[in-house]
């Protein structure tokens, strides 16, 4: 076998992981990284824990994603979840499954699966090279030739796989660099837009709120006349809107909704179980069984004190007045906050601050069975710079894992097939 150059450009999770497998297969690898150090993404993952994976089986993986989970199949079949739990484990690293399959290392410390990729980077040889970053990819009649960085440096390349991440968190090294070389060279780019991002609404309620939680409640979200789309789950105010689980969760249809029309709203059912008749007869029982009980008392058993303050501000209720006061009116208004709490979506937060990049390289222009490029021989491609996203719970480091391997795997075993012809 001829051992031939394979330049790796961005040391994320896809970057390291395409560089281990590509050296594991015998090839001389080098990592270019614009940073001092490596994974500096990777470390903010999981709230610093690290969800680097879920143990969910195959097509439900495919199914977390946004839409183009089946891009995915043949990087997932290459380098699973479960290959990658093995080779974290196989390496020392203890693992755990908490809810919904999510899988963390047992330190909680995502610099324990950082030192696990820079052993391995380290055992095989990749050689690591800091503080460059790649301006450019040079091709030779539509095959790549090396990669110019830093003041007129230029490394020589038979393979390079590009890995360079979206647009978001861009502190931490994805500035896009990747994306607009790769748009150069002539890939079409599908739009970049926030995903995973918390939503600003117009009215002014979550200042007062931020910071309060809100479990098992459901979101359904519409035009105004027509529901579009809903889920149940776990809410979060913030200082300008709403964020949490289930507001990442449907976050990429809001931004696709707002993008294309003008109005959205979202109700907050906060009593997702009971109907507005069960809960005019809970109401009705509370004012019989306890009359004195202020009406802002009696909304505790409903509600967290802030949103019974809301309530009773939102219905015009003096604070003071009892239960046995409350009219038939006050208390239809009262159920139908409770089923109800309507906002108007203004805007997502800048997409600096979202977890993922949606859109990046269109899939026309990739190879799924081995991550090349359609348009330009021997440049591969990784992780989150390719339009694929998926949902919290370790879908997308384990996607940038997958496609990373596949892309290392195939850069270095197109040398083998040549010199076996
Ligand atoms: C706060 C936060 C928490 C997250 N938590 C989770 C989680 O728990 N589980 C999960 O599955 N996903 C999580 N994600 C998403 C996950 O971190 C990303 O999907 C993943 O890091 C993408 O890996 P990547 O290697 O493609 O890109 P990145 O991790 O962004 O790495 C790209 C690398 O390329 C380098 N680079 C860029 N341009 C150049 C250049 N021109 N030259 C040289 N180098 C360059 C960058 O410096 C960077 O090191 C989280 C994201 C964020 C922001």
């Amino acid at each position: 076998m001829f051992t031939k150059k394979i330049v790796v450009i961005g040391g994320g999770p896809a970057g390291m992981t395409a560089a281990i497998r590509a050296s594991q297969l015998g090839q001389d690898v080098t990592l270019i990284e614009k940073n001092s150090v490596l994974g500096r993404k990777l470390l903010l993952s999981g709230k610093g824990r690290c969800n680097l994976t879920n143990a969910c089986d195959l097509d439900s993986f495919l199914g977390r994603f946004s839409k183009n989970g089946q891009f995915l199949r043949d990087a997932f079949k290459v380098f699973s979840n479960l290959d990658l739990i093995d080779f974290f484990q196989k390496r020392g690293l203890k693992l755990k499954t908490e809810r919904d399959q999510r899988v963390f290392p047992v330190t909680d410390k995502a610099d324990s699966v950082l030192q696990v990729l820079k052993k391995e980077l380290h055992k095989n040889r990749v050689e690591i090279v800091y503080n460059s970053r790649i301006k450019d990819i040079l091709v030779d009649g539509r095959k790549v030739k090396g990669v110019t960085f830093g003041e007129n440096k230029f490394i020589a390349a038979d393979r390079i796989i590009l890995a360079s991440g979206g647009v978001s968190y861009s502190f931490t090294g994805s500035g896009g660099d990747g994306l607009e070389i790769a748009k150069r060279l002539g890939h079409n780019i599908v739009s970049l837009r926030p995903g995973l991002i918390p939503l600003e609404v117009k009215q002014p309620y979550p200042e007062f709120l931020e910071g309060l939680a809100l479990g098992g409640i459901r979101l359904k979200f519409s035009d105004g006349r027509r529901q579009i789309f809903s889920d149940r789950g776990e809410l979060l105010f913030t200082k300008s809107g709403i964020s949490g689980p289930l507001v990442l969760s449907l976050s990429g249809k809001a931004v696709d909704w707002l993008a294309e029309n003008k109005n959205l709203y979202v109700e907050i059912d906060l009593q997702p179980d009971l109907s507005k008749e069960e809960l005019n007869i809970r109401l009705l029982r509370e004012s019989r069984s306890s009359p004195k009980k202020s009406i802002k008392n009696m909304l505790k058993n409903f509600l967290p004190q802030r949103l019974a303050n809301l309530f009773m501000d939102i219905v015009r209720i003096p604070t003071d007045k009892n239960v046995s006061q409350i009219t038939q009116k006050e208390r239809k208004e009262i159920i139908s906050l409770l089923k109800g709490l309507r906002l108007d979506i203004a805007r997502p937060r800048p997409t600096e601050e979202a977890m993922i990049t949606r859109g990046g390289i269109s899939l026309k222009d990739i190879n799924p069975r081995t991550m090349e490029s359609r348009l330009v021989k021997n440049l591969y491609f990784a992780g989150e710079m390719i339009d694929v996203d998926a949902d919290t719970g370790g879908f997308n480091l384990q996607a940038a894992f997958s496609t990373g391997y596949l892309a290392g795997q195939s850069a270095a075993s197109t040398f083998k097939q040549i010199n076996t012809n």
